[in-house]
């Protein structure tokens, strides 16, 4: 079992979030508790329109975005500024930036991860090699490009070029697997997308590259998740890597941020704890856990 030690201060940043960036619209920075550094947020959905409806998602939909589609010229200018201001340290000479720890003062990866799923953009291979291109001229061959997606569009041809293209660039796929059965993935998720379509996805895409599998466990209606639930997840895992699928770390997290709905709270950090436990048990794999914003 592994975890993030996070002095308090950072954990407040952490919460930020921001959206916007100064003036930005689509290129926001993130102190990442996750990556232990700077992680450039990028927004491929400011429209907020997101093919699954999960129960515990953050973005904030009761508010209208001001953007609705994603302008390449602009999205790309905004990356080649925010890089420049991250690499030059002018950054953290203003607020809320100014209070990163030192230790944290460092660009870790660029992150398609805005309000909604990234590979539901229709030019996503587009704007993947447009982006790689900006970090190139940067010369920041070393920095991940992180896609953080639930898997629900792998087998798109398009995504899969795009899949292909972060390959190429330090690229790292976290997909989302937070369910072992069809009923709590429902539950969950609530999406049309079949789960076994996921499965498949997420199996496929693991022959081809290492991913690294996110999943966060919640308490739903005061609950954490049952036994059996947590045990058919291991089954799943199991059954990718029986596949031939390659998983390089399972991501065991919960509600760090006020949830898309009331009846969803934080599992204690001991909770987390005895789910990476038992996934490193059952499957063998790499396990990493990171607790709620509360610390409980
Ligand atoms: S997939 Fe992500 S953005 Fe979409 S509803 Fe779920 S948590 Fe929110």
């Amino acid at each position: 079992m592994t975890n993030e030690s996070v002095p308090p201060s950072a954990s407040d940043l952490f919460r930020l979030h921001p959206r916007r960036f100064e003036t930005n619209r689509f290129v926001y920075p993130v102190i990442s508790r996750r990556s232990g550094g700077i992680s450039l947020g990028l927004n491929l959905n400011p429209d907020k329109i997101c093919n699954f409806d999960c129960i515990y998602c953050q973005v904030d939909r009761t508010r209208q975005s001001e953007t609705s589609f994603v302008e390449t010229p602009a999205l790309l200018a905004e990356l080649d500024e925010t890089l420049e201001l991250v690499a030059s340290g002018r950054l953290f000479d203003q607020p809320p930036f100014d209070e990163t720890p030192p230790a944290l003062r460092r660009l870790n990866d660029i992150a398609f991860s805005g309000d909604g799923e990234p590979t539901t953009y229709k030019n996503f291979d587009e704007i993947i090699a447009a982006c790689a291109e900006v970090k190139r001229r940067h010369g920041l061959d070393d920095v991940k490009m992180v896609l953080i997606t639930n898997a629900s569009m792998f087998h798109r041809p398009h995504v899969q070029r795009g899949l292909a293209i972060l390959d190429a660039n330090a690229g790292e796929i976290w997909a989302k697997l937070e369910a072992g059965t069809d009923e709590y993935y429902r539950r969950v998720e609530r999406t049309p997308v079949p789960f076994r379509r996921v499965l498949d996805n997420i199996a496929a895409a693991a022959q081809l590259r290492p991913l690294v599998i996110q999943s966060l466990f919640m308490r739903i209606e005061g609950q954490p998740p049952p036994p059996e639930e947590l045990a058919a997840f291991c089954d799943r895992l199991n059954e990718i890597t029986a596949a031939g699928g390659k998983l390089k770390l399972v991501q065991i997290y919960t509600v760090a941020r006020p949830p898309a709905e009331s009846f969803v709270a934080p599992l204690t950090n001991e909770e987390v704890d005895a789910i990476v436990r038992l996934v490193e048990e059952r499957t063998g794999l790499p396990a990493a856990a990171y607790y709620g914003a509360a610390g409980v």
